[in-house]
């Protein structure tokens, strides 16, 4: 069996199985693509120390550090079910079974998409899912942030620090965010809100350059011009092959504690996939580190 065995080959995972092998004990990785969602991101600016980088370029540094080590490398595999016996079982879509000591849990995340035409088109051409990351690159432009929910007010508020203008559209006919986040995007002078919209399209040539709605209580569209569209309707963790093996949160997520801790003794997780807040590259980095020392821990107590 191994000692330390990790789920996930993003940042989160490649950082859990360095620590973990570091301290010489066996350890193995799983992963369905090496490099997660760092893999689907172009610029990268906010990986502190390295000014600029690309994901592509950024993934492959992740798994020549990883492979530095005596880390046994399983890629292009997904786990299936989780089950603790006498060690800890997973259990991947080919059928093998994997036993280790302890596990540590770094699935990751994916944003929701909004499903409307331009989306798929235009994404990383203005289509955007990341505030933090990519706010700096719509400055003085217009944008609009999809989804009046507490991710949506918050990546709006943010905005209009950054940007020209910002444009909300929600589904519903009220924003769900929390009052005190209402009042503070309601007492800026260039955000524009729209309740009660469905988003029909994001509308552009070679990047964007608008959004398209309906009203939904008089059938009216309209068409706004803009420069960029952020999606903010939800970011959905990796987790539901777990079940219940685990305590994880109403929103799916892996509930930890200080030490990246799950509610099932030997089984540890880090990252996007966990309930710690901002879903960033080198804040999965450093719960990896954090699980893979927890897992340490576990393993010379018990
Ligand atoms: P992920 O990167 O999601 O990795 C999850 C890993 O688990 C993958 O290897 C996946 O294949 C694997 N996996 C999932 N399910 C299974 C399974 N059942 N079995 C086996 N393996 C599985 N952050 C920044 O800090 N700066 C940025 O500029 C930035 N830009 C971004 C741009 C985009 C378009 C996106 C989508 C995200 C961006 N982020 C950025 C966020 C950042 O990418 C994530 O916070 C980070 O990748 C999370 O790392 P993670 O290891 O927790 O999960």
């Amino acid at each position: 069996p191994f000692d330390v065995l990790v789920i996930g080959g993003g940042p989160a995972g490649a950082s859990s199985a360095i620590y973990a092998a570091r301290k010489g004990i066996r350890t193995g990785i799983v992963a369905e693509r090496f490099g997660g969602q760092v893999m689907d991101t172009v610029g990268i600016e906010n990986f502190i120390s390295v000014k600029y980088t690309e994901g592509a370029k950024l993934a492959a540094s992740l798994e020549e550090h990883v492979k530095e080590y005596n880390v046994d490398v399983m890629k292009l595999q997904r786990a299936k079910r989780l089950e603790k016996k006498d060690f800890i079982e997973v259990e991947l879509e080919n059928g093998a079974v994997l036993k280790s000591k302890t596990v540590i849990l770094s699935t990751g995340a994916r944003w929701r998409n909004v499903g409307v035409p331009g989306e798929a088109e235009f994404k990383n051409k203005g289509v955007a899912y990341c505030p933090h990351c990519d706010g700096p690159l719509f400055a003085g432009k217009h944008v609009a942030v999809i989804g009046g929910g507490n991710s949506g007010i918050e990546a709006a508020i943010d905005l209009a620090g950054i940007v020209s203008h910002v444009t909300v559209l929600e589904f519903m006919p009220e924003l769900k965010a929390d009052s005190v986040l209402q009042d503070r995007l309601y007492s800026l002078p260039n955000v524009t809100v729209h309740k009660n919209v469905q988003t029909k399209e994001i509308t552009g040539t070679d990047k964007v350059n608008g959004i398209s709605f309906i009203d939904r209580a008089t059938g009216e569209e309209a068409h706004v011009e803009l420069q960029g569209v952020f999606v903010q309707i939800g970011l959905v963790p990796n987790t539901d092959w777990l079940g219940d093996a685990l305590e994880r949160t109403r929103m799916g997520e892996i509930v930890i504690d200080r030490h990246g801790a799950t509610s099932l003794p030997g089984v540890f997780a880090a990252g996007d996939c966990t309930n710690s807040p901002y879903k960033q590259i080198i804040i999965s980095m450093g719960s990896g580190a954090t699980a893979a020392l927890g897992a340490f821990d576990y393993l010379i107590r018990n």
